[in-house]
């Protein structure tokens, strides 16, 4: 059987074009005094989480989806943002959550999700015996016979029923094998989970990370559905829904500092900031789920009729949260230090990944060369190369925008204290630390 090649060229990278940035530049120095007025009121450094455009890219992720496919349903990764005030709003939308750990499923307890997906290697038997205790609101995805032996442990000593499905391996090389079974052992698996009285398996699920397109996806569907076509049609009708994961990589593309800047020995080189990011392109969502629900009709539907599951983290919230910071010392003409470090966001993202640093004090759509540093003792503190402004001085504000997915989770009490957290909620803002009941239960529940 022929798999399908990867839609067109994009993923190849190319020079990252001024207008792509500049528009996303324009569309936070609109919103500049709102900003201004935030740090003002509530300090600096902050995570400003904005509401409505968490909400309108989970709408658009949604809609993407059902207008190709019969009998979808949307849980968000709760690893990709932990903040309470993301689960919560998307739960309040309807999405259901993917956890990965037994803190996150604590976590999506509280907030009072019914629906929720546990995904992830390794869970233990106290992480498994959670799952049973809460099974009709947890669906736990298996990720290897042992987990399925465990879970049928965990359930048979308190009499109950677990809902499961088993977990996948994408792709059976290097790393990637850690996650799931591989689609061979499928059938030995099915099994297996019949001889487990207290685990009803009804589903599979597979997860590809970091698609620029969706050749993975349509790649694994295909396999699947020839893994299948050779199942009895007795074990195909107990298939109640088809997992496939997250791994959709924002429409903006990666923007990315050219190869040798992104050289962790000379991550200080002024050189480098004169030479522009480089930008790998991704497909819009619409693509991505016409192209899977194609891939879906031709290599699945045949055999099963199924619902289909979806994972969204990045997609969702990496334009749903930015970070506002302040400028604390000038110590060159182009070498600043500001309030916050790359403790702020868990990595050393800046030395790889390109974002505009917008200096919403001195705002212009001129890109300048500067050394934006944070303020941690390591050099591995960049926050950029360059920022869009009129002048950098003392006590300026900078905001830089869409840092929504795997920052805030990985955040690391370092040397300096984390920011607060900021939400605007239509036209109101609220700092999450005084709302009481949602600041002391809620920071803790999804951490
Ligand atoms: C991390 C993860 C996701 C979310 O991936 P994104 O790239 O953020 O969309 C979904 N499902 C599983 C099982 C994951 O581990």
């Amino acid at each position: 059987m022929a798999l399908p090649v990867p839609p067109d060229a994009s993923g190849s990278p190319c020079l990252l074009e001024r207008g792509r940035v500049e528009a996303l530049v324009r569309s936070h120095l609109t919103r500049n005094g709102r900003y201004l007025d935030m740090v003002q009121k509530y300090g600096s450094p902050l995570y400003f989480v904005d509401e409505a455009a968490l909400a309108d890219r989970a709408r658009q992720f949604r809609a993407a989806f059902e207008s190709q496919l019969q009998a979808v349903r949307c849980f968000y990764a709760v690893k990709s943002n932990n903040h309470p005030f993301l689960a919560k709003t998307l739960l309040g939308m309807g999405f259901g959550l993917d956890v990965s750990s037994g803190i996150e499923l604590e976590g999506a307890l509280a907030l009072g999700a019914t629906d929720i997906l546990f995904s992830g290697p390794g869970k233990t038997a106290s992480e498994l015996a959670l799952a049973a205790q809460h099974h009709e609101r947890v669906t736990v995805l298996m990720d290897s016979f042992g987990e399925l032996e465990r879970l049928e442990r965990e359930a048979a000593k308190r009499g109950l029923q677990v809902r499961a499905g088993v977990r996948l391996m994408s792709d059976e090389r290097g790393l990637w094998r850690k996650f799931g079974i591989p689609l061979h052992d499928l059938y030995a698996f099915w099994e297996a989970a019949s001889r487990c009285s207290h685990v009803t398996l009804c589903g599979l699920q597979f997860h590809a990370s970091w698609n620029l397109n969706p050749g993975n996806q349509m790649a694994f569907i295909a396999r699947l559905g020839q893994t299948l076509s050779a199942f009895e049609q007795e074990v195909l009708s107990r298939i109640e829904f088809v997992d496939i994961g997250g791994g959709y990589w924002p429409a903006q593309g990666e923007w990315l500092h050219p190869a040798d800047e992104a050289n962790r020995s000379h991550p200080l080189e002024t050189s480098a900031s004169q030479r522009p990011p480089v930008h790998l392109p991704a497909v819009p969502i619409e693509q991505f789920a016409e192209k899977i629900g194609r891939a879906l009709q031709e290599h699945l539907y045949p055999h099963l009729t199924c619902a289909i599951y979806l994972e969204p983290g990045r997609w969702v919230c990496h334009d749903a949260m930015h970070i506002l910071l302040r400028v604390v010392d000038k110590k060159e003409r182009e070498l600043v230090i500001t309030d916050a470090g790359t403790n702020t966001v868990g990595w050393e993202r800046y030395e790889t990944d390109y974002f505009p640093v917008i200096n919403l004090s001195r705002p212009s759509l001129e890109e300048v060369p500067c050394l934006i540093l944070g303020s941690l003792c390591t050099p591995h503190d960049v926050w950029g190369y360059r920022y869009f402004g009129g002048a950098i001085e003392p006590n300026d504000v900078l905001l830089v925008p869409s840092q929504g997915a795997y920052t805030y989770s990985l955040r690391q009490r370092f040397i300096k204290p984390l920011p607060r957290v900021v939400i605007a909620k239509g036209s109101t803002i609220i700092a999450w630390d005084d709302v009481p009941w949602e600041g002391s239960a809620g920071d803790t529940v999804l951490q």
